[in-house]
């Protein structure tokens, strides 16, 4: 027995890269270096200018690329993340009531944000236990179903399909899915996120990939006269979008950094090469963890287990955290569960960005850990 402190985890062992969080996640070195290339002319300079308005262009096209867009589909962006979007869809995407799948923190608090707004009916929701996702139902009076890809907070990830016959709008929450999993772009209206996740970028920016009759519901709410702060104007998003801007001053860097991914991914085969490098890493970990004696994935339905962000259960007798404290101190970072879990589990990202060779370094690192525990 060491003294977790005194743990020094053999450099042999240890992933090349040690970032493993959910988001902000790894960024590529070679998105910052042609970050740095670009800089000169790039960063501080005009937003409304034709160098920045071509990297969102770019950002755009690259998408409607990636995910195979049908004629007629568009991506939207604007500034505040995917936690503004709620609050921009409660005004202009839910014209009367949506339907939520509640089954963790971020779920949750896009059906919470439909339920606050004064302007809606409430909304229903389907709760399902951590660590499960529920299913949707069909429902009369439902004007937009909102569905999450990958629930990040617990692991756990839900293939996307319209429900059955239902004639209101399916929204996704993709924020950690996006760029990481596949997903059939008839089956959704609006597939939103934000770029620090599998997209390997900064913070503070939404894009959403609209269907024409996402694009008719913004419209239509927009000249209903129903009051809408600008910031959370789609219809301003919309035209902004069109126009490859936003409609306040946007982070140049994220923007930066984003197309740089994107083009990395359209490059080396799409949407199949992205989400197949998260695949492959979810079988090296979730392989691991059920051959283990001291973890378990914490996603009892191997079909519900997500192949972006894994969540692995720690018997009693290991405690989690302080394995996460030792990888901390070793360069290993941002392995501790989602705070407001409280399970003795590991949360382990597995976005396109990270190496498939860096999680089997780690699922080794882990063992070395609790065995000099
Ligand atoms: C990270 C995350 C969010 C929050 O994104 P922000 O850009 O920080 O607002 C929302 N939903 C899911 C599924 C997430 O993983």
């Amino acid at each position: 027995m060491s003294s977790p402190d005194a743990l020094v985890i053999p450099t042999d062992l240890l992933p090349r890269d040690g970032r493993f969080g959910s988001g902000p996640s790894k960024v590529r070195a070679a998105q910052v270096e042609a970050l740095a290339h670009d800089a000169a002319t790039f960063l501080g300079t005009s937003h409304r200018q034709s160098t920045v308005r071509a990297k969102v262009a770019e950002v755009r096209e690259g998408l409607a690329a990636l995910f195979d867009l049908p004629e007629g589909y568009e991506v939207l962006l604007g500034n505040g993340g995917t936690t503004c979007f709620w609050d921009a869809a409660t005004f202009q995407l839910i014209e009367r009531k949506s339907q939520h799948l509640s089954f963790g923190e971020f779920s949750s608090k896009f059906a919470a944000a439909a339920a606050a707004a004064p302007h809606l009916e409430a909304p229903s929701v389907i709760a399902s236990e951590a660590g499960t996702h529920p299913r949707a139902v069909t429902e009369d009076g439902v004007d937009l179903y909102a569905l999450t890809h990958n629930e990040t907070s617990t692991g756990v990830m839900m293939e996307i399909r319209r429900p059955a016959g239902a004639d209101g709008l399916v929204a996704v929450d993709a924020t950690s899915a996006a760029g990481g999993v596949m997903v059939d772009p008839t089956e959704f209206d609006c597939y939103y996120f934000a770029p620090q996740k599998a997209f390997a970028a900064d913070g503070g920016l939404w894009l959403a990939l609209c269907s024409p009759a996402a694009v008719a519901r913004i419209e239509a709410l927009a000249g209903s006269g129903r009051w809408t702060p600008a910031f959370f104007d789609l219809k301003v998003a919309l035209d902004n979008s069109r126009l490859n801007q936003t409609y306040n001053t946007p982070a140049l860097a994220t923007i930066h950094l984003l197309a740089s991914q994107v083009t990395w991914m359209n490059e080396n085969g799409g949407l199949a090469f992205a989400a197949g490098r998260s695949s492959r890493s979810a079988e090296i970990l979730y392989s691991w963890a059920e051959a283990s004696a001291f973890a378990r994935p914490f996603v009892a339905d191997p079909a519900q287990r997500s192949s972006v962000v894994a969540t692995v259960d720690f018997v009693d007798e290991v405690d989690a955290a302080t394995v996460a404290k030792v990888l901390r101190r070793n360069g290993v970072l941002d392995t501790e569960p989602y705070r407001k879990l409280g399970r003795n589990q590991l949360r382990v990202a597995m976005f396109p960005a990270i190496d498939p060779e860096d999680v089997a370094a780690l699922c080794a690192s882990i063992n070395w850990v609790v065995g000099n525990l």
